[in-house]
């Protein structure tokens, strides 16, 4: 399998790790959209959120606080963003990932929470809460 993750993993490519343990691996993202931009993916190859069973996912998220703490300790960011992309429009690795990203007065990285509160009425969330709950 031609996973670039997995080869970090293995070692067979190079990497910044800040964090290993038996279940996970964290390194710097090569890409830094900020000072400290960091990864946290899963030893176990798994395409994405809908690929993991609950075990993994603990196993994996228990790493998001201890990365979290040690980049804030580091860098004092004025915030942190923890994002996971899974398929469409963002995912661009299929290797399961959580991207740790310190934030900075003037680090230029926008996310556009779009507040569409009004075009929606009780019925409407009450109709959307009752279809997700259903599938869980
Ligand atoms: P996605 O877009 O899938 O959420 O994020 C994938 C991330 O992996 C990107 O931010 C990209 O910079 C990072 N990435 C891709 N290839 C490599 C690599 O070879 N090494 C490292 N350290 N990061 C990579
Ligand atoms: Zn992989």
């Amino acid at each position: 399998m031609d996973c670039i993750f997995c080869k970090i993993i293995k070692g067979d490519i190079p990497s910044y790790k800040v964090y290993e343990d038996e279940n996970v691996v964290a390194f710097l993202d090569i890409s830094q959209i900020t000072k400290g931009h960091t990864l946290i993916v899963p030893k176990k190859h798994v395409k994405n959120v809908y690929e993991m069973d609950e075990s993994l996912a603990s196993k994996v998220f228990v790493a998001v606080p201890k990365i979290a703490n040690a980049i804030k300790k580091t860098y004092n960011p004025i915030g942190l963003n923890v994002i996971n992309n899974n398929e469409k429009p963002h995912q661009s690795v299929d290797h399961f990932h959580i991207h740790l990203i310190p934030r900075y007065s003037d680090d230029n990285f926008k996310i556009n929470f779009i507040n569409r509160q009004e075009q929606f009425n009780p019925e409407d969330y009450e109709n959307i809460r009752n279809k997700i709950k259903r599938n869980i």
